[in-house]
């Protein structure tokens, strides 16, 4: 699911044409940097605006490196406060697919949760620093 998609910003780079180094970042930020500037769906991967959903986000912010994709699933999972998928655990998308496509859930909820996994981890490496 990596179809190219014609910008509507062309002046803007998009992520699936952006050089390696920016997929060398860690997957939560660019997802995070997709849902904001992109826009954010339910219940679908990517609608036909552009919006992504969480796992859609995380899966094209981690581009052909799929360990990245599941390492992201791995790490948000048990921070969304749905359970793991009976068959995959966190490492399978379906807890942040009922997390993200839970009525009520807002774009906010979404930025708002990446931001926070993303301070925890930037928390961490200055404490290791
Ligand atoms: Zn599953």
């Amino acid at each position: 699911m990596t179809a190219r998609v014609a910008s509507a910003r062309p002046s803007k780079p998009r992520a699936d044409v952006l050089p390696r180094e920016f997929y060398d970042r860690p997957t939560e930020i660019v997802a995070r940097d997709l849902l904001y500037e992109s826009g954010w769906t339910q219940l679908t991967e990517r609608d036909p605006q552009g919006s992504y959903c969480l796992t859609g986000a995380l899966s094209h912010a981690a581009g052909q490196d799929r360990q990245s994709y599941r390492n992201a699933l791995l790490s948000l999972g048990p921070r969304l406060g749905v359970p793991g998928c009976r068959f995959g655990g966190f490492a399978c998308h379906c807890a942040a697919l009922r997390w993200n496509d839970a009525e009520g859930r807002t774009r906010r909820h979404v930025v708002a949760k990446l931001d926070e996994f993303i301070e925890l981890a930037l928390g961490k490496t200055a404490a290791s620093a």
